[in-house]
């Protein structure tokens, strides 16, 4: 088992149906941490697929409150809750926003047992990010940082490793001047790319807060990043070819290494 992986769960944006939506749980000998959980019960079946079992996510990052990020949540909370009650699982610690911790944290009795939901006063914790303040998590420095989006509150992170390499996640937000400082030097960046640019006209990238695999380029070359990772994609035009597709059109806009995972990938760091 190589020491740091990445396994993509999903590489969807919210409309796609030939994606899971996009996340991914990152992991480095006995550490891991799980960001987002798409919108619904298919992350149990990608995470079983992937062999990750439930009781194994101790950490779990939720950057956004919206749907295609968020509702999978309550499906890891009813199985994983059922085992950490019943004594199967150690304990879960979620990091998310204030307003996220308070909307799960205000639906969960609606769909989840008392069983679960009485461990949110205990071995399932919320640990409330403000992107100022960083977080350890074993060996790992996670920075989280706000990523001043105009839509909806989100939060990004820069993962710091032992061994020196970083991993930046700016979420399904495109890449500001402002958060070059949190973004600089990246050794892998993760950018959503809804689209191809010669597919904009048609999809509007930029009317959903979203980029292109140019802009997702810009940014990387802006930044100083030696690895680009795109998600977060439409699933209409490029389904059969997005990875050799979305590659080509980086090649043309970006000289480092460019990465298109497929959902159930596991990318070496
Ligand atoms: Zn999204």
């Amino acid at each position: 088992m190589p020491s740091k992986t990445i396994t993509f769960l999903g590489t969807g944006a919210a409309d796609a149906t030939k994606y899971y939506h996009s996340c991914f749980y990152i992991q480095n000998k006995d550490i891991g941490l799980l960001v987002d959980t798409g919108g619904g019960n298919g992350i149990l079946s990608q995470l079983e697929k992937m062999n990750i079992p439930l009781e194994s996510i101790r950490h779990l990052f939720v950057t956004h409150k919206h749907i295609d990020h968020l509702l999978g949540i309550f499906w890891i909370l009813r199985l994983l809750g059922a085992k950490i009650a019943k004594n199967e699982a150690k304990d879960l610690t979620i990091y998310a926003s204030q307003n996220v911790i308070k909307i799960i944290q205000d639906i969960a009795p609606t769909f989840l047992s008392e069983k679960v939901t009485k461990l949110f006063a205990g071995k399932i914790m919320f640990h409330p990010i403000d992107g100022e303040t960083k977080i350890t998590i074993g060996s790992w420095q996670l920075e989280p940082f706000n990523l001043q989006s105009t839509k909806e509150e989100q939060f990004g992170f820069r993962l710091q490793f032992e061994d020196g390499q970083n991993f930046v996640c700016l979420g399904d937000e495109p890449y500001k001047e402002s958060l070059l400082v949190a973004c600089k030097n990246a050794d892998y960046l993760l950018h959503n790319a809804f689209c191809l640019e010669r597919d904009s006209a048609r999809f509007k990238p930029h009317d959903m807060h979203h980029s292109s695999v140019k802009d997702a380029c810009d940014a990387a070359t802006t930044t100083n990043a030696k690895n680009l990772i795109l998600i977060h994609t439409e699933d209409r035009s490029t389904f059969s070819n997005r990875k050799k597709a979305y590659i080509e059109e980086a090649t043309k806009y970006y000289s480092g290494n460019v990465l298109v995972p497929n959902d159930l990938e596991t990318i070496v760091l």
